[in-house]
């Protein structure tokens, strides 16, 4: 069992970590930006609305993500499991909203794994990275918003004692190393 929140900059790597962990222990994966991403590509209401945030590098409404955080914790494997959240909580209306929800369900978080990479690092990985979203103006715009609406995250989960923080850049392997030993697990 693994409860989790991936905290870090755009490009930090959080996806990626998140993936090789998921994969390797079988805890749920839960990126918002890929639900949303899913949503576009399939032309849904919620995609149509996303997708004019996303496109400009804002934030979707807190109310909207939170809805479909709701839905997605509440679902059997998290339950068994546990989850990897990333790219969620981004703001502190999300954040507190996740805490009520986790002490509703009965999950406390065991760690908040704060990736944290150079601001020069981090455009040079998304400008490479090619996604739709990744213009250097979107990105200006995203860098912006993660230091305004997320970064205070950082502060709110070192306070409840849960923050880790592991450097982000090198070898993708010791990196996950890292967040293993954070976590707890034998690698
Ligand atoms: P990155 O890989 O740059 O961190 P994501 O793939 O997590 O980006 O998210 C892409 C976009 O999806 C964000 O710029 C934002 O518009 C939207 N999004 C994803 N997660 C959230 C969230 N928790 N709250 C609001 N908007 C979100």
């Amino acid at each position: 069992m693994i409860r989790v929140v991936f905290l870090g900059p755009p490009g930090a790597g959080k996806g990626t970590q998140a993936v090789r962990i998921a994969e390797k222990y079988n805890v749920p994966h839960i990126s918002t930006g890929d639900i949303l991403r899913a949503a576009v590509s399939e032309g849904t209401e919620l995609g149509k609305l996303a997708k004019s945030y996303m496109d400009k590098g804002e934030l979707v409404p807190d109310e909207v993500i939170i809805g479909i955080i709701k839905e997605r914790l509440s679902q059997p494997d998290v339950k068994e499991r546990g989850f990897i959240l990333d790219g969620f909580p981004r703001t502190l209306p999300q954040a507190e909203a996740l805490d009520e929800l986790l002490s509703e369900l009965n999950m406390p978080l065991d760690k908040v794994i704060y990736l944290n990479v150079d601001d020069e690092e981090i455009v040079k990985r998304l400008l490479s990275r090619g996604r739709a979203d990744d213009t250097e103006d979107v990105i200006r715009k995203r860098l912006e918003v993660y230091r305004k609406q997320t970064a205070p995250l950082i502060d709110y989960y070192s306070e409840k004692c849960l923050l880790v923080e592991i450097y982000g850049v090198g070898d993708v392997e010791e990196i996950t190393k890292k967040i293993e030993e954070a976590l707890g697990l034998e690698g």
